[in-house]
């Protein structure tokens, strides 16, 4: 048996047959860029992030970038992040000129430790971005209660969370905005690049969007210089099909972690994921943590069974972020975490046997490896 880490095209296979005309009605049309697809694709994913407005851009990382510009994040300011992050977070942070600063995770979430926000804040602090890691909310009631005391922004990075909830509440609708990548791997995934921003603040909306389209107010009135950062129409109409399948292929991937975890649950050299009572995941990765990490990597990808590692350098250890003055030690749990992390194959077509052979193969490579 072979188990992919991830299997995009079992899932094009299925709804390909609902593509195709929307590709030839826009290529006889010949209008590739903005136009209904857009609007529409706006119009629903603000719904189901049951926000009001949804700017559509051209990737999560245009996504973050805009939001932070439309924020007024300027040179000198700062943002705090975590480090178990993808660069996209931090890279976004500085284009708008801030500099990132980070905080160390929650030990039991992965998210951010919100009891250590608050000494991370200095007169320069403008935002924090909290990062709803593998598809699990980060615990946004403390973080939007510092915020509002520090008078801060709040700028969700939602890359990895589409329709993960809190509290009953959507991943992306609790901050002043929420930001989402619809890169191929996610939960919604173009055929290409996108990302939208989410928000019920018209204004910022409408700065995202000039933002997105080279400042235009309209077509060659720039009041200011922006970017050529908007979602294509060719991928808006991929992502309004797979938009109405997005809470049946999530409630798949809750289904395969909960399968996982009851195969798993009694490997005591396994921590398995941890879902707070007002969480609800959405599980766009399911990580494991193990001490034998590397080895267990390795035996498994020998079985077929391929894994990932998400992320395996925290950011503050990375050579391009030297400058920011961070050394081994500044984050413990952020980087014992990232030796020990192990992403298991997770995807809504994941079949039980795939489930069960993986589970039963890190048994027995454990048995081997640990002597269990
Ligand atoms: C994917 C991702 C991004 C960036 O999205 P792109 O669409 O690839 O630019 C940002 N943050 C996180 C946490 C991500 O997983």
């Amino acid at each position: 048996m072979i188990v992919p880490f991830l299997d995009l095209k079992t899932q094009n296979k299925n709804i390909l047959p609902q593509i195709y005309p929307l590709f030839e009605e826009i290529i006889e049309s010949a209008s590739f860029v903005g136009g209904e697809h857009i609007q529409k694709f706006e119009e629903e994913f603000a719904e189901f992030c049951r926000r009001k407005y949804c700017a559509a851009v051209n990737s999560g990382t245009d996504a973050l970038r805009f939001a932070l510009i439309a924020g007024g994040i300027k040179q000198g300011d700062e943002i705090i992040t975590v480090p178990n992050t993808f660069i996209a977070t931090t890279e976004a942070i500085t284009q708008s000129g801030a500099r990132p600063i980070f905080v160390d995770i929650n030990p039991g979430t992965y998210n951010i430790d919100v009891s250590r926000i608050e000494q991370a804040i200095t007169p320069k602090t403008k935002a924090i971005i909290p990062v709803h890691l593998y598809g699990q909310c980060a615990d946004m009631d403390a973080i939007l209660d510092i915020a509002q005391r520090y008078n801060l922004l709040v700028i969700e990075d939602a890359c990895q969370a589409h329709g993960a909830e809190y509290k009953g509440k959507r991943a992306g609708s609790m901050g002043l905005v929420g930001c989402f990548s619809f890169y191929p791997g996610k939960n919604l995934g173009a055929f290409g690049e996108g990302g939208a921003v989410v928000s019920d603040d018209e204004i910022v909306i409408q700065k995202i969007k000039r933002l997105r389209d080279h400042g235009q107010v309209k077509k060659y009135e720039h009041e200011m210089e922006g970017y050529n950062g908007r979602l294509d129409t060719l991928q808006a109409a991929v992502l309004r099909t797979k938009l109405r399948y997005l809470e049946e292929w999530n409630s798949l991937r809750r289904q395969n972690a909960a399968l996982y975890e009851e195969l798993l649950k009694a490997v005591k050299e396994i921590v398995l994921p941890y879902e707070p009572e007002w969480s609800k995941a959405v599980y766009h990765l399911y990580v494991i943590r193990v001490k034998e990490r590397d080895r267990l990597q390795k035996e498994l990808s020998e079985l077929s069974i391929h894994t990932g590692l998400h992320y395996p350098t925290p950011l503050h250890l990375q050579r391009v972020y030297t400058h920011l003055g961070y050394k081994n030690g500044s984050f413990p749990i952020a980087e014992k975490y990232a030796k020990e992390i192990l992403s298991l194959p997770m995807f809504p077509e994941l079949k039980r046997e795939q489930i069960e052979y993986t589970a039963e193969s890190i048994k027995k490579c454990l048995y081997k490896l640990c002597g269990v």
